[in-house]
């Protein structure tokens, strides 16, 4: 339901308060660069920042010993532009394609990356949370190197393990050393392959809460991913005698800061002036809370398992009571089949007593029945021996055997 007011109560000002907070409190920005040595990743964030914070390669000399793994280095800076401060870290990658085999080189990266979410995770539930370090990449400029075929599986490989963990924004390195015509067909063939490996790359995109301007503005940045950019902080003098930043050639100048020479100016807008906020934002309710999510997940499933339960007491307990009532099952059953036992017993006994009785029985009627017959016998007899020997003797009436 929308509500019309009837006079000012006072929360346009909103913007201004949070602009105020900010401003006082400063921004934070963490942006991470991969690519293979040389392809001036250093000269690119110094140009960014239009400042020394990393030294590039041909300022250092060679180390002797070279790495076995990619490393991972945290430069941070505290930037002041108009009384606005940025603390700025910048997180350099040295070692990550320079091997033989490069085939894991996206794991120290992965992990790296994983435990800054880590450690967001474990502050967020500990009981002070005054002292909060948020240490997450809110983006990384991934270097492409300028072949002018298509990406290389390194790069392939890299960009489908860290998609989901981090915004890629995919810059085409060391473009002055591609023709016009060689970057626009480089830049299909990288958005044909991105798109043919489902790649999820940082992409500005408006919505219906923007102005007309916002959109055009979106659009042309959007247009010119990945972005082909050419780095220098060495001031040049142009043939029309301008003092510019770029890089010099017999046959001219490359400016950094002209956009019909390359796309870094639009890297820099996206990337500070336009699209900070939505890279960071991005980072924590999207790539932060999905990870999140499945690592909660995950330890939920660890729960079941007993290492988890011997540090839990209420899961002790319930399995401490489990436990008591099977327990209790089997005295129960124990008893029963003892009761069972003694029952069978009893009726065993009934029975074979039974049996014997009968057994009696049965011997006695025996003995009784040859009893009767042996008396009939001896009647049959005694009514022989007592018949009349002569045949005139008469044998008294009454009297007698039956
Ligand atoms: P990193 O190893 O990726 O940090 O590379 P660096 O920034 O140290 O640069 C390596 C070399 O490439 C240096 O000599 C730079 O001057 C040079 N370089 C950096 N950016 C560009 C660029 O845009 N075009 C060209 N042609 N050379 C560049």
């Amino acid at each position: 339901m929308k509500k019309t007011l009837k006079g000012t109560v006072g929360f346009a000002n909103l913007p201004n308060q949070v602009h105020r907070r900010s401003v006082k409190r400063g921004f934070q920005f963490v942006v991470m660069v991969v690519g293979e040595s040389g392809m001036g990743k250093s000269t690119m964030v110094n140009t960014l920042f239009n400042s020394a914070l990393i030294p590039e390669k041909e300022e250092v000399p060679p180390s002797v010993e070279s790495p076995k793994t990619v490393a991972i280095q945290n430069i941070s800076a505290d930037i002041q532009e108009s009384g606005v401060k940025l603390r700025l870290t910048v997180v350099d990658t040295p070692g990550f394609g320079d091997f033989i085999n490069n085939e894991e080189s996206w794991k120290p990266i992965l992990m790296d990356i994983e435990s800054r979410f880590d450690s967001y995770l474990a502050q967020e539930t500990r009981a002070n949370r005054t002292k909060f370090v948020d240490s997450r990449v809110h983006a990384c400029i991934y270097f492409i190197a300028p072949t002018g075929h298509s990406l290389r599986s390194i790069d392939i490989e890299f960009m489908k393990r860290l998609h989901t963990k981090v915004n890629l924004i995919p810059v085409i390195a060391k473009s002055d050393t591609l023709t016009e015509d060689e970057v626009a067909t480089f830049k299909v063939r990288v958005l044909a392959d991105i798109a043919q490996h489902n790649i999820q790359i940082f992409r500005p995109l408006s919505d219906s809460f923007d102005d007309p301007e916002t959109v055009a503005e979106n659009r042309e940045i959007h247009d010119k991913i990945p972005f082909a950019i050419v780095g220098s902080n060495r001031d040049v003098t142009t043939v029309d005698g301008r003092t510019v930043r770029g890089r010099k050639y017999p046959w001219g100048v490359i400016e950094v800061d002209n956009e019909e020479h390359n796309d870094f100016v639009k890297l820099r807008q996206m990337l500070i002036r336009t699209h900070m906020e939505e890279l960071k934002d991005h980072t924590n309710l999207v790539l932060y809370e999905n990870y999140r999510t499945a690592k909660l997940l995950s330890l939920g499933k660890i729960q079941d398992n007993a290492v988890f339960r011997e540090y839990n007491p209420v899961l002790q307990m319930e399995e401490e009571r489990r436990l008591h009532e099977v327990k209790m099952q089997k005295m129960e059953a124990e008893m029963h089949a003892v009761f069972q036992q003694k029952v069978q017993e009893k009726e065993q006994k009934l029975k074979q007593s039974e049996e014997e009785l009968y057994a009696r029985h049965k011997e006695m009627k025996v003995t009784l029945e040859k009893q009767r017959l042996d008396l009939d016998e001896k009647r049959r007899r005694l009514e022989v021996s007592l018949r009349p020997t002569t045949p005139d003797r008469k044998v008294k009436k009454g009297f007698g055997f039956k």
